[in-house]
């Protein structure tokens, strides 16, 4: 195993880094957990996204620019390697978690949900402050799966404000479709929202597999935006492009209202 990044050739004091903080290790330890499931181009796009983020937090708090190591890609794998042998789930050991590591994982263990919102919190701190989702760091091709669901619904939310026509960049408007699909298959928790069912199998990753459905379909003028997505089983969505009966719109509408009233 390789040396700590501490450890710089020039001996540079001013290269050497700090210690990690808590908030770093929260984010990270939760969203190793969010995305241990994902496959391999997934989790490095996640890790891009998380050095992209501490990289602009530190930014934010110090007010300097950072060093090109400073939680660099490499930097968050290997730390993410090390929270990896912590996870009781996992087989991988051969590196040691910090202290600080250990105590937040076992946080995590024993309260996902309180870690969880945590993390999310400190998503929405620095999204606030820093428009991460427009910084020249931050790369639109990145999968929208490597993107932490605070910053997806802040994407997602956003999208509406932006007339379609307006985004002639393909690549930008396909992540953007991209964020509302996946925010509103995040929203309905694996639950269809016009039978009521469980979705019918999990993707390869886990997650439950539902489609993205526009109640007033684009193709009719409907608004591309969160308000106008819902997340239906395959039967349900053919369904909906074979009849669009009315009374099913109408719950549909009604669904996302409901759903919209919710913090
Ligand atoms: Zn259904
Ligand atoms: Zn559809």
């Amino acid at each position: 195993m390789r040396n700590g990044s501490t450890l710089c050739s020039g001996g540079d004091m001013n290269s050497i880094e700090r210690e990690w903080d808590r908030e770093e290790v929260v984010v990270l330890v939760c969203e190793y957990f969010r995305t241990k499931w994902f496959t391999k181009e997934e989790t490095d796009a996640s890790y891009h996204f998380l050095s992209d983020f501490l990289r602009a937090r530190e930014t934010m708090l110090t007010g300097r620019p950072v060093t090109d190591t400073f939680r660099n890609y490499a930097g968050i794998r290997m730390q993410s390697g090390r929270i990896r042998c912590l996870d009781p789930d996992s087989h991988y050991s051969g590196m040691q978690g910090t202290k600080l590591q250990k105590a937040i994982v076992q946080e995590y263990l024993e309260n996902p949900a309180e870690l969880t919102n945590e993390a999310d919190r400190i998503f929405e701190k620095y999204a606030d402050h820093g428009d991460l989702l427009n910084s020249s760091g931050f790369d639109s091709q990145l999968l929208v799966k490597a993107i932490p669901i605070p910053i997806l619904r802040r994407m997602a939310c956003a999208a509406k404000k932006v007339k379609p026509e307006r985004m002639t960049v393909s690549s930008l408007r396909y992540f953007r479709d991209q964020s509302i699909a996946q925010y509103t298959k995040y929203l309905a928790k694996g639950i269809c929202q016009l039978c009521g069912q469980k979705a019918p199998f999990c993707t390869r990753d886990g997650e439950p597999y539902l489609e993205a459905h526009h109640i007033e379909w684009l193709s009719q003028g409907g608004e591309d935006s969160l308000d106008n997505c819902v997340a239906l089983c395959p039967n349900c969505h053919r369904k909906m492009h074979e009849l669009n009966n009315e009374e099913d719109v109408l719950f549909l509408k009604n669904v996302v209202l409901k759903r919209v009233a919710e913090p």
